[in-house]
């Protein structure tokens, strides 16, 4: 028996690119690779491999897996000699049970991290021109040195010649993001020329770094990538700093970059955090409300500040109720929290926050905004537009205020109002399925294009297993569907094994019946943008998912009730669930 977390970890850190490439001749295709396929004929390649989700698919015949699928496919191995041989690969041993199992390496990356972050500090001491650089942005030695900042030399291979000697120790810098491979197989220094923050998790441990460039570089900002320590749609930067500063945080500020928390920091608002590259999602809002009620979100005061403004709102209203407060603050034009706080000092910049209006108001004032309020359809159209937002928001008494307020701003009452966006609510669900349609509805499904909920989610969670992290499993409760058991335990999977990836996922359901359709599922493409926000796009599945059954439950008691009776509790459920 090899122990299920050793083949986990082998698959998260196996490179499918290596095993696969010295064995078939790929090309490089954006953030994929191609290759004519070895188990059909072609000339053309439709062979895809993808490095991130360590997944192979070939369009043309249909052939997919993981890199142990392809050694017992290729090589025909059987699955313990693939094991054996991914793990000779990669030099460890296998382990026959529980009690010598290695050590997860985790620790390793994060020394190599911590020691790569001593070495830029080390170079920032050296290099005048970062520092009268940082001087003139207003940073002082004592803020260098409580956010770690450092400088990576304007060299191709400073950080791979220091720390990447070995094989092993370039594929520990390959593995953090610090260097790239190229196409021939040698490395380069990710991060050149530029000044460097590091990027800490809760317990301070560097897990990725940011780069601001020094000169007139592109890009102007440059983050490690997602690696198996740094996930952006979680991190904060400057939550840790935060915490470090502060006995209590009563309040966070969040803001775009990492110029701004370190530039707020250096006029002693120490409780600004940063987003990394992403939008804010619902994770980081998580994160945010388990550390405070009181959020206050400062963008620049462009076009680019407003729409990441309402993005935030957006992820933010699924968590919005009583006793949380929530404001948006937009500073004057051309300035960000990092100009405006140098140009006029920490009081301004307190004032500004201070002032910074309320959610609701954020949301009503856009939306008015987008319509003529003097007219009848322009009024029902603000209605329009406010239905799925405030369908977002959970029952309670924040959200009859702010419903409300809406119904001041339209000239309705706020019941009629509520019933009109109750009535939305109803229209936009799907009808529940006929069983006896089921089949051909799938067929049609899979040529619209527009699968079912459980088929997306399941493709979702493949493609992003970290977006299921924080998933509650408990909303499929009474949700009887075909899938949902697999549904299930997939998300339960990823909960436990954080760090599991497509691949690992795959593996894991190797040998199992409900498991042998997950490898289609994970090579249906699925959006690749950064911004994409695969976490949100899950939580809607599921709801659909526990609203059907929550209609199918209805519709069988009223059944129920016409042919028979209905006990006590379930005139009770019924009520509820009305
Ligand atoms: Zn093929």
């Amino acid at each position: 028996m090899i122990p299920q977390d050793f083949i986990d970890d082998l698959i998260s850190r196996a490179d499918i690119i290596e095993v696969l490439g010295r064995r078939i001749q790929l090309k490089k295709a954006g953030r994929e690779f191609k290759a004519c396929c070895p188990f059909h004929d072609e000339k053309t390649p439709s062979f895809t491999v993808s490095p991130s989700k360590g997944f192979y698919h070939c369009f043309g015949c249909g052939a997919h897996g993981t890199a142990i699928g392809f050694l017992m496919e290729f090589d025909h191995m059987s699955f313990v000699e693939a094991i054996e041989a991914l793990a000779s690969m990669m030099g460890v041993d296998v382990p026959r049970d529980e009690s010598d199992r290695p050590a997860r390496r985790y620790d390793e990356l994060f020394s190599l991290m911590g020691s790569v972050e001593k070495h830029w500090q080390a170079c920032l001491r050296d290099n005048a021109s970062a520092v009268d650089y940082l001087k003139q942005r207003g940073i002082d030695g004592a803020t260098a040195k409580r956010f770690g900042i450092g400088y990576a030399p304007d060299s191709w291979s400073d950080v791979l010649d220091k720390f990447g000697k070995t094989s092993e120790a370039a594929e520990r810098l390959l593995a953090t993001g610090l260097v790239i491979r190229k196409d021939n197989g040698k490395h380069y220094d990710r991060f050149r020329d530029r000044i460097m923050f590091p990027i800490r998790d809760a317990r301070g441990r560097t897990i990725g770094f940011g780069g601001r460039a020094l000169g007139d570089g592109e890009p102007k900002y440059l983050n490690s990538p997602e690696t198996v320590l740094f996930h952006k749609g979680r991190e904060l930067y400057g939550l840790y700093e935060a915490r470090q500063a502060l006995r209590q945080i009563d309040q966070l500020v969040v803001v775009e970059g990492y110029m701004d928390v370190v530039a707020l920091s250096r006029h002693g608002i120490d409780f600004s955090i940063a987003t990394l590259g992403t939008a804010t999602t619902s994770d980081h809002l998580d994160r945010i409300f388990r550390l405070t009620d009181n959020v206050v979100f400062s963008f620049d005061g462009d076009r680019a500040g407003k729409a990441a403004a309402w993005r935030a709102l957006e992820n933010a209203l699924p968590q919005v109720r009583e006793g949380r407060q929530i404001r948006f603050v937009f500073l004057p034009e051309k300035h960000d929290p990092d100009s405006y706080v140098n140009e006029y000092g920490s009081d301004a910049f307190m004032q500004a926050i201070d002032e910074g209006i309320a959610l609701s108001d954020f949301l009503i004032g856009e939306l008015s905004s987008q319509v003529d309020m003097t007219t009848i359809d322009g009024k029902a159209r603000l209605a329009e537009l406010a239905k799925p937002l405030v369908n977002n928001i959970p029952p309670g008494v924040y959200r009859e205020l702010l419903i409300e307020s809406l119904a001041d701003t339209v000239g309705l009452s706020a019941a009629k109002l509520e019933r009109m966006l109750g009535h939305a609510t109803e229209k936009q669900s799907r009808p529940a399925p006929n069983p006896a349609n089921e089949g051909k509805r799938r067929r049609r499904e899979s040529t619209s294009g527009r699968p079912s909920a459980v088929r997306r989610a399941i493709t979702l969670l493949l493609n992003y297993p970290e977006s299921g992290h924080k998933l509650d499993v408990e909303m499929l409760a009474g949700v009887n569907r075909p899938g949902v058991d697999l549904l299930r335990d997939l998300i339960e999977t990823v909960q436990t094994e954080p760090n599991i990836t497509t691949a690992g996922l795959l593996e894991r359901w190797r040998h199992d019946d409900k498991g042998r359709h997950l490898g289609k599922l994970a090579a249906i493409e699925v959006p690749a943008e950064e911004d994409f926000d695969a976490s949100a796009e899950l939580v809607a599945c599921l709801e659909q998912l526990a609203a059907a059954g929550r209609r199918e439950r209805i519709e069988f008691l009223i059944e129920k009730q016409r042919l028979s009776s209905l006990t006590d509790e379930e005139k009770a459920e019924i009520r509820a669930l009305r």
